[in-house]
């Protein structure tokens, strides 16, 4: 018998080995990853500092039980409790980012007594049953009913509704403060503004889902920091373990408290935890996120003159530091497929109208240069 994955979508290209920006395909061809990554490789791909925690964690222990207390997990709590905005000093670490939504969704309706949940119109906060009724999409959800419910969906950007429909019976908001998945739509400082003032108001949690704005994407650590918000729940994971499963569910001492009885046999793993720890450390000590800010701008800059100078086929370009949209006139599958195989270009699609770019955070001004010209080429 052979076995097969399902559930992968598989693309025809088998990769063997990264390194900084670039993957190695199995037949030696090089690609510039601006996107197959999704989020995870802050550092870029197999970062060493991050290998070697990896490879001495790995030595020491590989497991244990998570009520002993581990160094690597003591350390990383620490660091995420100091890196994470405002007072957020609770910590629980799951194995992803739904689990760590999951997690959030449950603190929430615990620590407040209340069920009803308002999220935005095309949010992305995972695939697990809670997480998954806090998702926007009819074809991520249709198949999966019944879902929770007591979840209450208004447009994304809209003040004036999210205020309108926060009241006394609500546990909680979800946002992501620049939507991913949705189209790299970003909520604006003002919106987000308002989302802590209508929570705070009424006794509710505001949840900000960080899992693809984090760790310096958007040219902050938190893309929260920049709108002078801090939430009662933040919640990170994709890039903060370089690539190996770790959510991060940061938490404010009241939702702690009444938190409830919650738990995951490898929560808070040794090894991942010290692939976090590296991760974090490296993070700042190579300022990633100012390089995001500047890199991310440079190339927003770029691409709108080459569409400007070569009247290309889009509508617009979108996004903060190194999250980026960019909303083509023909189907994103087919500009993503030829940068792919012509350009040796990966990136992602968001929509069927939007291509995503999230490369490693240490991209350079060159690497830019060759994302614009390799889209000119695709895009011509
Ligand atoms: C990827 C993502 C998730 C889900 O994380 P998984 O690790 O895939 O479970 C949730 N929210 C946002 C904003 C994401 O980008």
């Amino acid at each position: 018998m052979t076995g097969e994955g399902f559930v992968f979508s598989e693309k025809p290209i088998e990769i063997e080995s990264g390194a900084g920006a670039t993957l190695t395909a199995a037949d030696g061809t090089e690609y510039l990853d601006f996107g197959a990554s999704y989020a995870c490789t802050p550092l870029g791909h197999s970062p060493p500092a991050v290998v070697d925690a990896i490879s001495e964690q790995a030595e020491d222990l590989l497991y244990v039980q998570g009520s002993y207390p581990v160094a690597a997990r003591t350390a990383l709590q620490e660091q995420l409790a100091d890196v994470g905005p405002g007072d957020l000093s609770k910590v629980w670490l799951p194995n992803s980012g739904t689990e760590a939504n999951e997690a959030a969704l449950k603190f929430a309706r615990s620590a407040t007594g209340r069920e009803k949940v308002v999220v935005a119109k095309r949010a992305f906060h995972g695939r697990t049953l809670g997480a998954l009724s806090l998702t926007w999409k009819d074809e991520y959800r249709d198949p999966f009913g019944p879902l929770p419910h007591g979840v209450e969906f208004v447009p994304y950007g809209d003040a004036e509704a999210l205020a309108d429909a926060v009241d006394d019976e609500t546990a909680a908001v979800f946002l992501e403060p620049i939507q991913g998945e949705g189209g790299v739509h970003p909520a604006g400082d003002s919106y987000l503004q308002t989302a802590r003032e209508a929570t705070e108001a009424a006794g509710a949690a505001l949840v900000l889902d960080e899992i693809q704005t984090g760790l310096g994407r958007t040219g902050t650590m938190w893309a929260c920091q920049s709108a002078g918000v801090v939430p009662d729940v933040l919640t990170a994971a994709k890039g903060v373990a370089s690539g190996l499963p770790l959510g991060v569910t940061l938490c404010a001492d009241w939702i702690a408290e009444g938190a409830g009885n919650h738990g995951s046999t490898f929560a808070g793993n040794p090894v991942v935890a010290a692939a976090a720890g590296a991760t974090l450390t490296e993070i700042e000590a190579q300022s990633v996120p100012e390089n995001a800010a500047r890199v991310g701008e440079y190339l927003r800059t770029e691409l709108r003159a080459a569409v400007d100078a070569d009247d290309l086929p889009v509508r617009e370009v979108r996004g903060e530091g190194l999250m980026i949209g960019i909303e083509v006139k023909r189907g994103s599958m087919r500009v993503l497929r030829d940068l792919a195989l012509s350009e040796q270009v990966l990136a992602l699609p968001a929509g069927r109208s939007v291509v995503r770019l999230l490369p490693p955070l240490t991209v350079d001004e060159g690497d830019a240069d060759s994302v614009v010209a390799s889209l000119v080429e695709v895009l011509s």
